[in-house]
């Protein structure tokens, strides 16, 4: 017996040569089986989605979890992005106790799916020791009781932060040895492959200009590929990225990358902000992908990523909402009306399109990530389905109803959301979940949080 969402205004596949369709959809144990005219079988449960608008289910390439208590503090709110690091995720590391990062990672992962959001990357690079838990386990952990789709991008350091000098207190560095083995531990424990998988392990040192050696680099590449595991890392978020790495390796950060065997087509950097033709078109070649997260990007004072004209030389963008310690939000809605909307201001209002945004935040990302049956909706692909109501104000008078969600911005409202075939969210709410205990959580942990600092 299969479900059948029927009454929408219409729905974007995700697809790049055929974006848009109309009709119904129908999936069964968790996949789905027709898209467009939809006939019901015996026993199928029928669900009304008249009003709403359907997209495939959204796709985060980047993210910092851990920030997500972290957001909007005062020292910080006006700093460029080094500054930020001192004041906010190197201050802060050390005061996230168990319970403050548990609550950091519900927010966060709740954020995203009030948002449209399926599948997760998060990138994380707090571990120390002296935590006395393992974020990892615990990542996984609220992704699965949520029903979410994980991907851990196992962040470290084999150098000490260069911001210690600045009195930043470092996370603290590992071997090389460390690291390898923990990933594999991690890749063996938690890591799926192939269809239906719902957690993935990415190897993802924290930033590969300053937190590893070349060495260490093309180390952490060939072994993380021996493992089947993919690649990921910060890239060129500041001008001060590409200077240190010109100075100190006489080549820019692309180039870098590719000298010590991080670029493919199993590899994505986060921002990619500053980046020339050359480095462009390397990307292009190799296949590397860039996660573009505008909002931070442009919060941070960082710049604007280059993200159309890698599209458009034929390369491979996908969409992240980065920390939200310098986004303040974790909402994929707001991260595409930024950059369906950011490119703009260059003066060429088709520069992107609202078909480019969803297929960034949905398909290519997806595959990205290395999951080949989700980020499309199309018969066989797996059930990852937003759709969303658009009977706020807001939205009333869209000529083009679906585009309304990204065009439109602000708040999306969830009629309901799928994964795998599971309704994860219904009405706008998370069963099981009681949102005002969460806020109530977190007003008490930020409470603890100033009380230490
Ligand atoms: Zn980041």
């Amino acid at each position: 017996m299969g479900t059948i969402i029927e009454g929408a205004e219409g729905l974007f596949t995700g697809r790049r040569e055929a974006p848009r369709a109309k009709g119904a959809i129908r999936y069964e144990a968790g996949i789905i089986t027709h898209v467009g005219d939809v006939v019901a079988a015996p026993g199928d449960t029928i669900i009304d989605a008249s009003g709403c608008v359907i997209y495939p289910g959204l796709v985060n390439t980047h993210h910092h979890l851990a920030q997500s208590m972290l957001k909007a503090i005062p020292a910080a709110i006006d700093l460029p992005v080094t500054e930020w690091l001192v004041e906010v995720p190197y201050r802060y590391w050390r005061k996230l106790d168990e319970a403050t990062f548990r609550l950091a990672a519900t927010i966060g992962m709740v954020e995203l799916l009030l948002s449209g959001a399926t599948t997760i990357a998060d990138h994380h690079y707090i571990y120390s020791p002296d935590l006395g838990y393992d974020p990892s386990e615990i990542l996984f952990e609220i992704a699965a009781s949520l029903g979410l789709r994980f991907v851990l991008c196992r962040g470290s350091a084999t150098r000490p932060s260069r911001l210690s000098a600045q009195g930043a207190v470092g996370v603290p560095a590992e071997t090389i040895a460390q690291t390898l083995d923990t990933i594999a531990a991690l890749a063996q424990r938690f890591h799926q492959s192939g269809p239906g998988s719902m957690r993935k392990v990415v190897l993802a040192p924290t930033n590969l200009i300053w937190s590893v050696e070349p060495q260490d680099i093309r180390d952490l590449s060939r072994e993380g590929r021996a493992l089947g595991l993919r690649l990921h890392s910060h890239l060129s978020e500041a001008p001060g990225d590409v200077a240190h790495c010109l100075q100190t390796r006489g080549l820019r950060p692309v180039h870098y990358a590719a000298q010590n065997d991080f670029v493919g087509d199993d590899v994505w950097f986060a921002h990619l902000v500053h980046v020339d033709d050359a480095e462009l078109n390397l990307l292009v070649e190799t296949g590397t992908g860039m996660a573009h997260c505008p909002q931070s990007n442009a919060r941070l004072g960082s710049g604007i990523a280059p993200a159309p004209k890698l599209a458009a030389l034929g390369g491979r963008v996908t969409i992240g909402v980065d920390g939200a310690a310098s986004n303040e939000a974790a909402d994929m809605i707001s991260e595409m009306h930024s950059a369906w909307h950011l490119h703009r201001t260059g003066g060429r209002p088709d520069a992107v399109r609202v078909e480019d945004v969803v297929s960034w935040s949905s398909v290519n990302g997806a595959r990205m990530l290395g999951f080949e049956d989700t980020g499309s909706l199309e018969p066989s692909m797996a059930a990852d389905i937003a759709v969303f109501d658009l009977s706020q104000p807001r939205y009333a008078g869209l000529h083009d109803p679906l585009i309304g969600p990204v065009v439109s911005a602000g708040s999306a409202q969830m009629r309901r959301l799928v994964i795998a075939g599971a309704d994860i969210v219904v009405d706008g709410i998370i069963p099981g979940l009681d949102l005002g205990n969460l806020a109530r959580d977190a007003r008490r942990g930020i409470a603890r949080l100033i009380d230490q600092n």
